[in-house]
């Protein structure tokens, strides 16, 4: 495949990308025309029937066990219900990211435009690692991205620093705490993103945070997915909140 070495980058083995997105839009009867608060923050039960939520655990080899023990939960299922606390959990932290990432209309990469926010490295960025997925879209193509990247997902408990991390050599992605709809999904993108791109380095302005030493790793990936999100919306409330969240990453690419 000779689309995959071509674009390869650093030195871990080159993962296979494989679509998902198309089949968990058919299960879960998705369709990514969603771009507004009401969508991406407020809307906490898009999944309707048991065969959408094992989808889309499928697609990030979710570890029900780690979830279900650190959740406090009897199965993935809670969340069909109307009761709102089983979504403060991780696992509904995850689904409610996953889905707001498969469904938040984010256009295609041409109708993208330039801002102070989007550093052009990061659009070919994003362009290098998705090409070989051949998704239309955005969204799609960062979805199946994510999950193409994803080897398992775990539930840890809560640590100080980090909602989630990634561990490279397993390719690991490990839920802490609870992600909020489309700020999770673009942390979902930070996580994968450090399967190829650098790791963080101590912040300038505070030796206690973590920032990125260029404008293509992790929280620049982050930021595009916010600030295109926030180029695409007509919904004033859901712009003043992807603002809000671009306000603290920003500083954080250095
Ligand atoms: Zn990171």
């Amino acid at each position: 495949m000779p689309l995959f070495i071509a674009f390869a980058a650093g030195c871990q083995a080159e993962v296979e990308l494989a679509p998902s997105w198309d089949t968990t839009a058919w299960i879960c009867g998705w369709t990514a025309e969603v771009n507004s608060a009401e969508g991406a923050f407020l809307e906490r039960r898009p999944y309707r029937t048991p065969a959408c939520i094992d989808a889309v655990m499928k697609d990030f080899d979710v570890d029900e066990h780690s979830f279900l023990v650190a959740d406090q939960l009897a199965n993935p299922y809670v969340l069909l219900g109307n009761d709102d606390a089983v979504w403060n959990t991780r696992l509904g932290g995850l689904l409610w990211a996953a889905w707001a990432l498969h469904t938040t209309d984010l256009g295609t990469l041409e109708t993208v435009w330039q801002s102070d926010l989007i550093d052009p490295t990061v659009l070919s960025s994003i362009e290098e690692t998705t090409v070989s997925l051949h998704s239309p879209n955005i969204q799609s193509a960062l979805y199946d991205w994510v999950t193409s990247t994803v080897s398992q997902t775990q539930a840890a408990g809560p640590t100080r620093e980090a909602m989630a991390s990634f561990h490279t050599g397993t390719r690991t992605l490990v839920v802490r705490d609870v992600m909020y709809g489309f700020a999770g999904s673009a942390l979902l993108v930070h996580e994968i993103r450090h399967d190829v791109g650098a790791g963080h380095i101590r912040c300038s302005f505070d030796a206690a945070s973590y920032c990125d030493d260029g404008p293509d790793g992790s929280y620049g990936f982050q930021l595009a997915v916010l600030e295109i999100a926030r180029q695409r919306t007509t919904d004033p409330i859901f712009a003043a909140q992807l603002l809000h969240q671009i306000e603290g990453i920003s500083q954080r690419v250095q």
